[in-house]
């Protein structure tokens, strides 16, 4: 092995220095200044001196951190150097690179700074990527001389492949043993529970765990799909760092989850200071500089103040990343855990899994019918379906509830799928036996999709209805939204001959400009309006104005939560086409439907009473 004079560790770090401005990099977040402790790193690197005869040899991280060898010794670690962009370009890149010789390339030549590692100048520089068991693309393993070189023969090249291979397992090993993430070099989640534990038992009566999301999970996600990895593994090093310009020296920042840190904080009263923790939000909130790329993320706090005896068979990570979670949506940016919080999201998880199974077997969801009358002729004309959910335990399941739980959890279109099947069957027998009723159902916005049209004319098709005894009642803030694509899907079903109503109406923003160019064929006044009627001048007003005005507009006009007879009488004097509420019928089971068709022939109309406003 050749013997190398002049590359000493002083010489090196101060030539590193000299190095330009813009390559300068990120300051490694922790341990920065540590040598790089990998299990059996430096057997490797002498390996390597010792196989491809070279007098230095470095590990350089794609975060910038660089780890020195000179003649199979570790150099002092001197803390975050500048490095030539050479290093860099290396470190992040996934092909191995090779330069013979220096000064037959006249970009290296001619660069400022020059390619140095020492006193003198690099001649010959390889590199091969370094990457974990697991996939992560970590950084470099750098082998030069300050001789040029021929060429690297065969075995050179599998020499040095397999010492980077031997450090990327050794990384992996390190972060099982040490407990570090690979990329950021903090400790992990094992870590934070044995600190947190050691913490309590050493007398502290309290700790406040924090955690901190970087971004919500999907739009990480799609980050990661459209800047790859690397950008990826960059900004959770420049969030960490920017956590710890907060974080009190004395306390660790640990990397829990894939973009989720946490801290153990003494119980110092923080929240008397509420200031600190929104100086925190605001400080993640400023952009991050991610490989040239400005970024901001949606962080999100959450803290959990706790004690030794709740820490015994509990999982403070889980219950503290609910407030964090919680924490993203809110504009203050951090939330204290709420319990009362968190057992109704359990309650929405496992509800949302019994919805799905309920949805697969039906035996639980029901439909009820709610009779809609001719004010005209008194008579039933439609009957409006209504999904029940009888829950085994929980009893009857109110469907603003499971409706609204169904959407946020993509459950929308088997629900709908499942009413629409029923309800249709149902409806198709009914006419059979001579019920000249039409149907109405509701539907909410997730299924106004191109789809909704061949669903509709398929289950019309397998029941033998006609589509124009449908309507479809769609909230009032779905068909407000004045996207070109809504008014399309929404002119396709009117075009099928289904009827289309606003229903809830008053409850929304709509404007009359947005109304006037709405497809739809009736408006159902929200009930809130119609039941005030008995108390309230102004709701009176309210209900009669507006039947004015939609029927003026060619809607045809109906008015929900009819309760009482007053009221019934009332909204017969008014420009309303139907009504609907408790005073003519509940939703009824379907098994109720005829005989009530049957014994309600006539309600009190305008013919009857001879009375038309
Ligand atoms: P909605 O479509 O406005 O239905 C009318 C609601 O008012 C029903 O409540 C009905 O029982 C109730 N109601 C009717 N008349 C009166 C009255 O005189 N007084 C009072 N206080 N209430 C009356 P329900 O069945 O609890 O349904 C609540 C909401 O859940 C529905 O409001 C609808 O938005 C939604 N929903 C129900 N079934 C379905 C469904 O199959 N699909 C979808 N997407 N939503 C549904
Ligand atoms: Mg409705
Ligand atoms: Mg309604």
């Amino acid at each position: 092995m050749r013997t190398t004079t002049g590359w000493s560790p002083g010489q090196h770090a101060a030539g590193h220095q000299d190095a330009a401005p813009d390559a300068e990099l990120p300051v490694e977040p922790a341990a920065s200044t540590d040598s790089f402790a990998v299990p059996g790193f430096d057997a490797v690197v002498r390996l390597v001196t010792r196989s491809l005869d070279v007098p230095l040899v470095a590990l350089v991280l794609n975060s910038g951190a660089a780890y020195w060898f000179a003649d199979g010794n570790e150099m002092p670690a001197s803390g975050p150097r500048a490095l030539h962009p050479l290093f860099l370009q290396a470190a992040r890149s996934l092909a191995p690179h090779v330069v013979l010789d220096a000064l037959d390339d006249v970009g290296l030549r001619d660069a400022t700074p020059p390619l140095t590692a020492g006193p003198g100048p690099i001649r010959f520089f390889a590199s091969e990527p370094v990457g974990t068991l697991t996939g992560q693309h970590i950084g470099a393993l750098c082998v030069m001389d300050p001789q040029p070189r021929a060429a690297l023969s065969e075995s050179e090249q599998t020499a040095l492949r397999d010492a980077a291979t031997l450090i990327g397992t050794g990384v992996v090993l390190r972060s099982y043993l040490g407990r570090t993430d690979p990329i950021t070099q903090l400790p992990h989640r094992y870590a934070f529970f044995d600190d947190l534990r050691k913490h309590l038992q050493d007398g502290e009566a309290h700790a406040w765990v924090m955690a901190i999301d970087v971004a919500p999970v999907q739009r990480f996600n799609a980050f990661v799909r459209a800047m790859g990895h690397a950008y990826a593994d960059e900004l959770m090093r420049a969030v960490a760092a920017r956590a710890l310009t907060w974080i009190p020296s004395d306390v660790h920042l640990y990397q829990v989850g894939a973009t989720r840190f946490a801290a153990v904080l003494p119980d110092n009263h923080l929240l008397d200071d509420t200031a600190r923790l929104d100086d925190l939000v605001e400080r993640l909130r400023q952009p991050f500089d991610c490989l040239g790329i400005p970024l901001t993320i949606q962080p999100g706090v959450g803290l959990l103040k706790m004690n030794a005896a709740e820490l015994r068979g509990g999982d403070p990570l889980r219950l503290v990343m609910n407030a964090s979670y919680e924490a993203q949506q809110h504009p203050r940016g951090w939330t204290v855990y709420n319990r009362l919080q968190d057992e109704q999201q359990r309650q929405e998880f496992l509800l949302v899994t019994e919805l799905a199974a309920a949805l697969n077997e039906g035996e639980e969801l029901d439909l009820h019918y709610q009779p809609r009358i001719d004010l005209d002729t008194g008579r039933c004309v439609a009957l409006e379906a209504l999904a029940r959910w009888h829950h085994p335990t929980l009893g009857a399941i109110p469907p603003a509830h499971f409706v609204a739980l169904a959407e946020r959890a993509g459950l929308m279109h088997s629900l709908t799928q499942w009413v629409m099947e029923r309800s249709v069957a149902q409806l198709a027998v009914w006419r059979r036996g001579g019920h000249d009723i039409k149907l109405s159902l509701n539907v909410s916005s997730t299924d106004l999709g191109a789809d909704l049209v061949n669903r509709l004319r398929a289950v019309a098709e397998r029941h033998k209805i006609g589509l124009d005894t449908l309507e479809l009642e769609f909230t009032e803030s779905t068909l407000m939204e004045h996207s070109a694509l809504t008014r399309r899907h929404l002119t396709a079903i009117r075009q099928l001959g289904t009827g289309i109503a606003i229903d809830d109406f008053g409850t929304g923003y709509s404007n009359l400009a947005a109304l006037r160019q709405m497809p739809a064929t009736s408006l159902k006044i929200d009930q809130s309006f119609v039941r005030g009627m008995g108390t309230s001048p102004h709701d009176e007003a309210i209900v009669r104005s507006v039947a004015e005005l939609a029927r003026n507009m060619g809607f045809r006009v109906v008015v929900e939560g009819v309760e009482t007879s007053n009221i019934y009488e009332s909204v017969l004097g008014m420009a309303c086409d139907e009504a609907q509420g408790f005073h003519i019928a509940h939703p009824l089971p379907s098994c109720d439907v005829p005989n009530w068709l049957k014994a309600h022939v006539g309600m009190p109309s305008r013919r009857a009473v001879r009375w038309a406003p």
